[in-house]
């Protein structure tokens, strides 16, 4: 199954880098022959009874989770409790990491991801992931963008050209660099390298969005910038954002769930996460008494 798709440079650089050039794109589904006949728009991303650990350690519990399409769904809760490696989950990143074991199924759009026949490959084409650190290539703004669709097997100039301009615009970035696309990459502010890797991981048109600290790194304007992305995305995509600033997550999910000590402790409209939670233990993390 995966190769080499699991390497750190796959990792830090939208998951879609490592594809091997021979991938045909027929090997990819279309939209129709990945969907199960019938399924609710509001359990697109379904966990059913899902629990993983590393070695003999258990990190989640009998998860039942599920993410509406098209949008904003907040993960907070302390360091160490899981957050990273489920987002992980729902691109299969864990396969080949040392002693990650899980049980249980997540469904997309009606269909068991983890199953051992499912095509990595077409999954994370289709599930995009950003980390907190951006790592632009050291290429130009434009072979950084259209990387995946390269490595796809995609070399009409004008259908590259065509998508590099639909992804810089998306992440508001065109107007900006429109006019030195074949500059390299690092000449770019840290914000602005943030969005190029959002872009990068656009161009190949996924369908849901996974966003790992996305702006830990970044200063108040240009998390601004990012996360007015985040909201003029949502309307595409299926995003699903770990976060440890609680403003972030109460400006930009329409749901937020919060975890603590091996499972899910709430999951309800952000407004009541915030506002009215329902677990004691929510309502110390929300207020900032421990985490
Ligand atoms: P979070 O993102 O919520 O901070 P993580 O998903 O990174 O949490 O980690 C959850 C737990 O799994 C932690 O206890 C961490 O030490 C452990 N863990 C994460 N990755 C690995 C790994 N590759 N090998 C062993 N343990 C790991
Ligand atoms: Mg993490």
């Amino acid at each position: 199954m995966a190769s080499k798709q699991d390497t750190n440079e796959a990792e830090s650089s939208g998951g879609t880098d490592a594809m091997p050039t021979t991938l045909l794109r027929a090997e990819i589904a279309t939209s129709e022959e990945r969907e199960a006949p019938s399924w609710n728009p509001e359990y697109y991303i379904r966990f059913k009874q899902f629990s993983f650990g590393f070695n003999q350690r258990r990190v989640l519990s009998d998860l039942n989770i599920h993410f509406p399409r098209n949008s904003v769904t907040a993960l907070i809760g302390p360091s160490g409790c899981g957050k990273s490696t489920l987002l992980r989950c729902i691109n299969r990143m864990n396969d080949l990491t040392h002693g990650f074991y899980f049980a249980g199924d997540i469904e997309i759009a009606g269909r068991n991801v983890m199953h051992e026949e499912q095509n990595v490959i077409a999954l994370r084409r289709r599930v995009g992931i950003v980390f907190q650190e951006s790592h632009p290539f050291a290429k130009s703004i434009y072979d950084n963008v259209a990387y995946g669709l390269r490595i796809v097997g995609v070399r009409d100039k004008r259908v590259l050209d065509d998508a590099v301009e639909k992804s810089l615009k998306r992440t508001a970035l065109w107007d900006d660099v429109k006019r030195r696309l074949h500059e390299s990459a690092m000449t770019l502010s840290v914000g602005e390298r943030q969005r190029l890797c959002i872009a990068r991981t656009l161009a190949t048109d996924p369908e849901i969005l996974l966003m790992d600290e996305p702006c830990s790194a970044l200063d108040p304007v240009a998390t601004t910038r990012v996360e007015e992305l985040i909201n003029s995305l949502k309307q595409r995509y299926t995003i699903i954002i770990v976060t440890h600033n609680l403003q972030q997550a109460a400006r930009i999910s329409d749901r937020t769930a919060f975890f603590y000590d091996g499972g899910l402790v709430e999951y309800q409209s952000t407004e009541d996460i915030f506002m009215n939670p329902q677990d004691p233990r929510t309502e110390s993390y929300v207020s900032g008494r421990f985490g």
